[in-house]
């Protein structure tokens, strides 16, 4: 079900995509939805991974929930963000487990981590839709129409290895299956061979050196 809303939302959204891309490029080259960001930092034991992308690209909005099906959307992905093992997959030799995580975005209120899902935030009176700091973009300063707002769903997970020493490739197959909406990920990484950039996606979603 939510599958489904997700891709019905990706096809209403696939027409302003294209004529919004190009003030979402001139702002810092981030925001372009079906496209996420991410850092990878493989250092001896630890792997440090930071993923930067459209919300649109997890739940199909990029509004505040505005009822208790997009809230339940926005909460079930974040709390599937949370556990790595699930998405991310790494040389099973290499004995990796996720020791840290957190997953902001300015849709879960005012900024704050997602360790503050507990609270309701559906429940408060005074909405603050017209708060740029609630929503943390500054797309209409630019003058244009502010019908359209943005917003980002940030996600850093360490893991720690025990055999790090075997460690040869990330698959990242587990995110873009659970996350449809997320059709290329361009990456920036640090691994033990050195430096590279290079963009995933779905029908190649490995890193490996
Ligand atoms: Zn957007």
């Amino acid at each position: 079900m939510i599958r489904e809303r997700i891709a019905l939302s990706c096809v209403l959204l696939a027409g302003f995509t294209v004529t919004l891309a190009n003030e979402d490029r001139h702002e810092h080259g981030a925001h372009e939805h079906g496209s996420g960001r991410m850092d990878v930092a493989v250092e001896k034991n630890t792997i440090d991974i930071d993923l930067d992308s459209p919300a649109v690209n997890f739940v199909g909005f990029e509004h505040e929930p505005g009822d208790a099906k997009e809230k339940a959307t926005l909460d079930k992905a974040v709390a599937d963000l949370k556990h790595v093992g699930a998405l991310i997959a790494f040389t099973p030799a290499a004995q990796c487990t996720q020791k840290r995580v957190r997953v902001t975005s300015s849709l879960l209120g005012e900024g704050e981590d997602a360790g503050h899902d507990d609270h309701d935030h559906e429940e408060h009176a005074d909405h603050h839709h017209d708060d740029e700091a609630v929503h943390g973009h500054d797309h209409h300063d630019e003058g244009d129409s502010d019908e359209h707002d943005h917003a980002d769903i940030n996600a850093t997970w360490e893991v720690t290895c025990a055999r790090p020493e075997n460690l040869r490739e990330i698959d990242f197959s587990g995110l873009f299956g659970r996350f449809a909406g997320t059709h290329s990920l361009r990456i920036q990484a640090a691994l033990p061979n050195g430096q590279t950039s290079t963009e995933l996606t779905p029908d190649s979603p490995r890193l490996k050196w």
